[in-house]
């Protein structure tokens, strides 16, 4: 992916608004941080929006502000972000991982179900890679935070990622689809008490810089993000079209003959466009040879990873994470892909594939 070329068109719009927070004097949640919750939360259909330093931060306070805490649950996946399960870990909480729908990648609504007990304090889905996970299939009766930091834009039905449980969260961090100049994160609710909770804990735990009610946090997003993020909203629809457009591209060119594709959805918003195949290793060194890029995202999965070791996962606890983890592939995607681009991608996927069969 190319950020620069993603922002270029926008380049004399972003120095402006820049130049004007710099005469403005005011940097840290002043009007450009407040004009941004209210658009954001517009755009999402989202009641309120506050805005926090980062998308690690967002998911640690939103947890706070539920109550979550030591001797407390939290089911998530294990296919994803390090930041997913840390902020549990960080809230002094035990992540529980659920394995993933290889359809999907996303969570496995009957493996939450199962892992559910008595301590599960909120269940914290990721709306993975950009596609978002539906909701209303996870058990009931169980706050469900949506990790979609991957998502800006996703939609179920007619409903926006992000709206879709008690709370949400979201990431600005410079490759997500909505980004910014730097770190910055968002939290979304349609709960007034729980907004509200949220925006005391970010400055401090305190309304008015006198009065401390709260051990809180200082996390909050500053005014030169939220400019820059003001500049980047409106087109942010468009982005993530071409992401579709681009991902359809693929299919088209015959892709599917060489790998597995991701299933479409009309809310799919191709944060990553990720593909499986059991021959990684031949087609990455295919695509170095050629001088193609390419990820793999979470060859590790966190219930596999060092610092979580003491949550006492085996290998082979989680069987489709550690089969995804094996098997996928992010290949080259962005908003303004070419289709030459693209083209090059599928033959040389398709040489090294051919290679093979002789
Ligand atoms: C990027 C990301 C985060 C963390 O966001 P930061 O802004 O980098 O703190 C959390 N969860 C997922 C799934 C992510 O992709």
């Amino acid at each position: 992916m190319d950020v620069r070329a993603q922002y270029a068109p926008l380049l004399e719009e972003l120095k402006d608004r820049i130049a004007e927070v710099l005469d403005s004097g005011r940097f840290i949640l002043g009007p450009e941080v407040k004009a941004f919750e209210e658009e954001s939360a517009r755009f999402l259909g989202a009641a309120h929006a506050v805005g926090v330093a980062n998308g690690t931060d967002a998911i640690v306070i939103v947890l706070d502000a539920l109550g979550v805490g030591p001797g407390d649950e939290v089911i998530c996946p294990s296919f994803t972000f390090y930041a997913t399960a840390e902020s549990i870990a960080r809230r002094g909480a035990r992540p529980v991982f659920a394995d993933i729908d290889p359809a999907t990648l996303n969570l496995d609504a009957a493996d939450v179900s199962a892992k559910v007990t008595e301590r599960t304090k909120a269940i914290l889905p990721v709306h993975l890679f950009g596609r978002p996970l539906d909701v209303a299939v996870l058990p009931e009766g169980v706050p469900v935070v949506e990790d979609a930091a991957q998502s800006f834009g996703a939609s179920m039905g007619d409903r926006r990622a992000g709206t879709l449980g008690a709370a949400a969260t979201f990431s600005f961090y410079p490759t997500k689809n909505l980004f910014g100049l730097g770190d910055g994160g968002l939290v979304t609710t349609s709960d007034v008490d729980l907004a509200d909770r949220i925006r005391l804990l970010r400055f401090h735990g305190s309304q008015d810089k006198q009065t401390f009610e709260a051990v809180g946090y200082n996390s909050r997003l500053d005014e030169l993000q939220a400019a820059a993020l003001r500049v980047f909203l409106p087109h942010v629809e468009e982005w993530n079209e071409a992401r579709r457009t681009a991902a359809g591209r693929y299919a088209e060119l015959g892709l599917g003959q060489v790998c597995e594709l991701p299933a479409d959805e009309p809310g799919h918003v191709y944060h990553l466009y990720v593909v499986r195949t059991a021959e990684r290793e031949r087609l990455t060194a295919a695509l170095d040879q050629a001088g193609i890029g390419w990820a793999t995202h979470y060859t590790v999965p966190l219930h596999l990873q060092p610092a979580l070791a003491a949550l006492g996962y085996a290998p082979g606890s989680l069987p489709e994470t550690e089969r995804a983890a094996r098997e996928t592939l992010a290949l080259p995607l962005w908003p303004g892909i070419s289709r030459g681009e693209q083209e090059r991608v599928v033959e040389c996927l398709r040489a090294a594939s051919a290679e093979k069969a002789a």
